[in-house]
């Protein structure tokens, strides 16, 4: 008898971390683009942000100078990409 216990109450925990899991994954929004962060600063960059940075070297394998984001290139860096 308390293995019959035992069987029910592992499927209802069972079924309750499902519900659980389902809840959690309505209010949580839908995962898009993974975060990206500036390399140099570590602050979050907007969906559409750039870093700014110099092209070093054409040729491959191609070496490009990261200056920074928005918020810490420096001013006068003009590139982008
Ligand atoms: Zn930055």
């Amino acid at each position: 008898m308390w293995d019959d216990v035992a069987v029910l109450s592992a499927v209802g925990a069972g079924l309750l971390a499902c519900i659980i899991a389902l809840i959690f994954a309505m209010r949580v929004p839908a995962p898009g683009k993974p975060k990206r962060f500036c390399p140099l600063c570590k602050s979050e960059l907007d969906e559409k942000e750039t870093l700014k940075g110099l092209i070093v070297d054409t040729k491959p394998p191609q070496k490009i100078l990261i200056r920074g984001c928005s918020k810490c290139a420096p001013p006068e860096e003009g590139g982008s990409w």
